[in-house]
């Protein structure tokens, strides 16, 4: 039986089912509840329990990366916080059971964060409903989930992120998940741990049961469910097939990504995070093409604090090791929020208070300090600066003029910087892309974030799920853009890079090559699939190639020969 799903993370797995389910409300009806002391005594040793198990999750901090450290940590946190423990032992109070005051307490946080209308900030509530969870199953006397075995697949409608944060490599082989966003912990987990991942995958244990054969096809979108020998074997051959080609890619992980005639190009990673860097160097990344600063703001409680900034901006540096670093300015507004932050909700958020506009408005707090903590961190790496959002000339020279000014504080105390540190802008925007000649002269390299270029080009809501037929990199006017920026940056000598996800498309690399872009960033994941192409095409012979595709009248013209193109090449 075949069933289909969304692929987070692309691959092949063959392996035995796992189904991870605690029916939490089953359990609480067979409850049998005591006085007020007696529940709230239970909740005390449950408490103590639940928190032991997360000590002794730390104590093994060699086997955890510093991501899954840190969520533990922030779940240590959350178990004792008072206002959810005066929650918990309020409902007590009313009469509750203590198994049922902690579900009660985890629905009024739930609801907190739901209010968030940020969809990174809106996934922590299920950071709550996991401490809520090791809570009930301490009460309940329910066993902690292990894995049992080799090659699991496992299953769940959600996992908790401190589970997940505890699977080993060695044992799971696939994710399928029934809900499940990409921002989600869980799959930020599931994709630095290198799991094939699905989501939206919907299994009923009528179906198929613990223990069962199944094989996970995550390049197609497709689940085999008890699968015949034939398809076993079929698969087996792809998995293999797999290994062999990711060991092949990973032995050239190091070497220079060059064109068949000669140019050579700059493959380099998307984070958002320090600690992304772990794969990105991994698979080889020549640098960093974009660090999304944002998350770190987005993380905190409170605007993190120069120090804190230096900190995060120099470990990439270093960790980037001497190779290219471009961190971006605090990109914030349209779709993310910092509720901190207490901003305004804009009409247009698209078109309103974001970005560099932002950031100029509120230099003292915000922007002053994030660029003095990059130029302190710039004495460890090649730091490079780039602006988000750009619109006119005017809001480059602003920015400029205060890094200049904050160059010569940092020269009165003898502090340490990169003296010639290169400041450039995303071009992201139609008036960007316009004058992209008369930005050239002014911005030391450009980045293209196709994200929202597309987006402002074609007028289309980037996340509008009604308009996003019109949402398309291939759209002729877009690449008509895209093409204009990459030559303005060529005429003036500057480096052209490309952070928006086009920059991973395959049938959009052939195109990039032809229009003369030099660096492609990229999530790690993409990194060794993309290298690989860049060494098949000769930019040269691209050219028709690209002259073909930019004389079509519609997206779906340009898209069918891209993708005819490049099956004949990959065969
Ligand atoms: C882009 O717009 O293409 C981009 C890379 O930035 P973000 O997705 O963070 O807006
Ligand atoms: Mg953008």
């Amino acid at each position: 039986m075949h069933k289909t799903g969304n692929v987070v993370v692309e691959g092949v797995a063959i392996g035995k089912i796992q189904f991870l389910n605690a029916d939490y409300e089953e359990q609480i009806k067979r409850y049998m509840t005591g006085t007020e002391e007696e529940e709230k005594k239970r909740y005390q040793e449950a408490h103590t329990l639940a928190k032991d198990d997360l000590d002794s999750l730390l104590e093994d901090r060699d086997s955890l990366s510093e991501n899954e450290a840190e969520i533990i940590e922030a779940h240590q946190l959350m178990i004792d916080d008072i206002t959810f423990e005066d929650a918990i032992l309020g409902y007590i109070e009313q009469k509750m059971s203590a198994p049922s005051a902690v579900l009660k307490a985890v629905d009024d946080f739930k609801a907190m964060f739901e209010e968030i209308d940020d969809e990174y900030l809106r996934e922590r509530q299920k950071d709550i409903v996991d401490v809520g969870n090791r809570l009930l199953r301490k009460l309940l006397h329910m066993k902690e989930f292990s894995v049992v075995g080799a090659d699991v697949i496992l299953c769940a409608k959600d996992i908790e992120p401190s589970i997940m944060a505890g699977l080993s490599e060695k044992q799971v082989k696939a994710i399928l998940l029934g809900s499940g966003s990409k921002t989600s912990h869980t799959v930020i987990i599931a994709k630095a741990k290198g799991f094939v991942t699905m989501v939206g995958v919907e299994l009923d244990e009528t179906e198929i049961a613990d223990g069962d054969d199944i094989i996970v096809d995550a390049v197609k979108g497709e689940i085999i469910l008890k699968p015949s020998e034939e398809e076993l074997s079929r698969y087996k051959e792809q998995v293999q097939k797999q290994e062999e080609q990711r060991k092949y890619l990973m032995g050239k992980a190091k070497q220079p990504a060059v064109t068949t005639d000669g140019k050579e190009i700059l493959v380099s990673a998307n984070i958002s995070r320090p600690t992304d860097m772990e794969k990105a160097v991994e698979y080889g990344c020549h640098g960093v093409g974009l660090y999304r600063t944002e998350f770190l703001f987005m993380e905190s409680a409170q605007l993190p604090d120069e120090e804190k900034q230096v900190a995060a901006y120099r470990s990439v540096a270093e960790q980037a090791g001497g190779n290219l670093c471009v961190i971006r300015t605090l990109d914030i507004g349209g779709d993310k929020e910092i509720p901190y932050m207490g901003l305004e909700k804009d009409e247009n958020p698209f078109l309103g208070y974001r970005a560099i506009r932002l950031c100029l408005d509120r230099k003292e707090d915000i922007y002053k300090p994030q660029l003095r903590a990059l130029l302190r961190a710039s004495a460890y790496g090649n730091i490079r600066i780039m602006i988000p959002l750009v619109t006119c000339i005017d809001e480059l020279r602003e920015a400029k003029a205060l890094i200049e000014e904050i160059k010569a504080e940092l020269d009165e105390k003898n502090i340490a910087y990169k003296k010639d540190i290169q400041v450039g802008i995303m071009v992201e925007t139609a008036a960007a892309s316009l004058i992209a000649d008369i930005f050239a002269k002014e911005a030391d390299f450009f980045s293209i974030g196709t994200n929202d270029l597309t987006q402002y080009t074609m007028s289309v809501d980037r996340g509008n799920k009604k308009v996003s037929y019109l949402y398309s990199t291939f759209n002729p006017a877009v690449l008509r853009s895209i093409r204009h920026i990459i030559a303005c940056g060529r005429e003036a000598g500057i480096m052209v890079g490309m952070c928006g996800e086009a920059a991973s498309d395959p049938m959009m690399i052939p195109l990039l090559l032809a229009f003369g872009l030099n660096e492609f960033s990229m999530s790690a994941s993409a990194i060794l699939r993309a290298r690989k192409m860049v060494t098949e095409y000769s930019v040269e012979e691209l050219q028709a190639v690209a002259d073909k595709a930019m004389s079509f009248a519609t997206t779906a013209e340009v898209e069918d020969y891209m993708r005819k193109f490049v099956e004949k090449i990959t065969g």
